[in-house]
């Protein structure tokens, strides 16, 4: 086919029928069935799945955002789903915190406390008002514990939850 396209001068282009015994014709179409390498679903479903799990990993690697977020969970998984509106809110720093609220709409970022910056931290481990609740719902060991532990607890879930409620509530009094 090449060596027939270097010799000729004149080459014109016309669609033609297939299937009817016109030589090149059925030659080149046995050329591209003889290339056409099939691949099952299964093996394209894994391999698109590993190609974007790849790089939505590097793209969570290389982003400068939601780096608190990053430094909980590093690794990205499709597995993982967090569709809890009050637990999203410990696990990304947006939401009802104060020092969010400040960064987004110009809000105080003081805690109702007034002790101590409004931040994920200062609910989980310093606010005195919540003193309370964190002994009726987290273990006693909460200083040893991080977020993560937190929420892998049913009762210490419960906790957060209620927190973030509570501060729903300051937040819009
Ligand atoms: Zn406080």
């Amino acid at each position: 086919m090449k060596s027939i396209l270097k010799d000729s001068t004149n080459i014109r282009l016309c669609w033609i029928k297939a299937h009817v015994g016109i030589s090149g014709n059925e030659a080149t179409k046995k050329e591209a069935d003889d290339i056409n390498v099939k691949f099952s679903k299964k093996w394209l479903k894994n391999y698109l799945q590993r190609l974007t799990l790849e790089r939505w990993q590097a793209r969570w690697e290389l982003s400068q955002k939601a780096r608190y977020t990053y430094g909980l969970l590093p690794r990205v998984s499709f597995d993982r789903c967090f569709g809890d509106f009050f637990l999203n809110q410990f696990m990304t720093g947006h939401g009802v915190f104060p020092v969010h609220q400040m960064k987004f709409y110009g809000k105080s970022d003081l805690c109702h406390c007034e002790r101590d910056q409004g931040t994920i931290t200062h609910y989980l481990y310093g606010c005195t008002s919540f003193l309370h609740m964190r002994q009726a719902y987290f273990p006693a060991d909460i200083f040893r514990l991080g977020l993560l532990d937190l929420i892998a607890l049913a009762r210490a879930r419960s906790g957060l939850r209620l927190m973030i409620q509570f501060l729903l509530q300051k937040c819009l009094a």
